[in-house]
C-alpha cells in the first residue's frame, strides 16, 4: 500500500481521464490519495471527486499562488465549509517567496489565518514553502500543538530537523528522482523515515523517468524507489512506513 500525500486530482488536467488515472494508480498499489484545495472555487470539485471515489480524501485551503483570487471573506467561508463538510486537513496554504510578484504581506495574512483555523478545527495543515522555510518555522513555533506536513520539502537539512522537532512531517516527490538534486537527496537520506511522506503533486513536479508527461499518482512508485535507494532499504519498507505516517497525520482508517 502506498499513500500519495499530495495530488491535485481535482484539476481540469484530469477531467478527461480521471477514471483511468485512478485505475492505473490502483494497479501501481496506491490506495489512498490526499487532494489539497487551492482556492475557494476549487472546494466544490474536490468534494465531488472525493464523493465519487472512496480512495480520495479532501483538504481545503487557500494556496499562495492564487493570492489575487483570495478575499478575506474566503477565510470565513473556509470555516463554514469545514463545519459542513468532512476534511482530513487544511491547505494547501503557505508562503512562496520564489515568485516575486506574490504580495508577501498578504501571503503571510492568509497563511497564518489558516494555521489558526487548523488549530480551531483540530486538523493538520498542508504547507507549501518555497524560499520561505524560516518564516514557516517561526509561524509554527508560535502555535504549539499545530500538526502538519511540508509538501515537496525544499529547505535545508538543519531546517528539516527543526520542523521534525516541532512534530511536522516532511513530504518528498518527483524532485528526489533526479540524480542532479544532490542537496535534496542528501537531505532525504539523512532524515528518519518515521517523519517522511511521499507525494506526486500531480499534475506538477514530474518524475525523472517521465519528464515530458503529465504527472499522475502511479508515478509515485519512482519516488518510493528513489527514497528506498537513498535509505538503503526496499520499496516495501518505504511504502509501509510512509503510509503509516500519512494514516497517523490525517487520521485515516
Ligand atoms: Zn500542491
Amino acid at each position: 500500500m502506498i499513500i500519495d500525500s499530495h495530488c491535485h486530482l481535482d484539476f481540469t488536467d484530469f477531467e478527461p481521464d480521471r477514471d483511468s488515472v485512478l485505475t492505473r494508480a490502483k494497479a501501481a498499489g496506491i490506495d489512498k490519495i490526499i487532494i489539497p484545495g487551492v482556492m475557494q472555487s476549487s472546494w466544490i470539485n474536490i468534494k465531488t471527486c472525493c464523493n465519487n471515489y472512496s480512495q480520495l480524501y479532501p483538504s481545503y485551503g487557500l494556496h499562495p499562488y492564487f493570492i489575487d483570487k483570495h478575499k478575506p471573506d474566503d477565510l470565513q467561508a473556509l470555516k463554514k465549509w469545514l463545519t459542513e463538510n468532512k476534511a482530513v486537513a487544511i491547505g494547501e496554504c503557505g508562503l512562496d517567496y520564489y515568485l516575486k510578484d506574490l504580495h508577501k504581506k498578504s501571503q503571510q495574512f492568509y497563511f497564518t489565518e489558516q494555521l489558526d483555523i487548523a488549530i480551531e478545527f483540530k486538523l493538520p495543515v498542508i504547507i507549501h514553502a518555497r524560499k520561505s522555510t524560516e518564516d514557516v518555522i517561526n509561524a509554527i513555533k508560535l502555535r504549539p500543538g499545530l500538526r502538519g506536513m511540508i509538501h515537496s520539502y525544499s529547505g535545508s537539512y538543519e531546517q528539516a530537523v527543526k520542523l521534525i522537532e516541532l512534530g511536522f512531517y516532511l513530504s518528498f516527490g518527483g524532485p528526489i528522482t533526479y540524480d542532479n538534486s544532490t542537496r535534496l537527496r542528501k537531505t532525504v537520506a539523512s532524515l528518519p523515515l518515521e517523519n517522511l511522506l511521499i507525494e506526486t503533486d500531480a499534475p506538477d513536479q514530474p518524475v525523472a523517468s517521465a519528464v515530458q508527461k503529465r504527472n499522475e499518482p502511479a508515478f509515485i512508485v519512482d519516488v518510493a524507489n528513489a527514497m528506498a535507494e537513498l535509505h538503503n532499504t526496499d520499496v516495501k519498507t518505504i511504502a509501509r512506513i510512509t503510509s503509516a505516517n500519512a494514516m497517523q497525520l490525517f487520521q485515516l482508517t
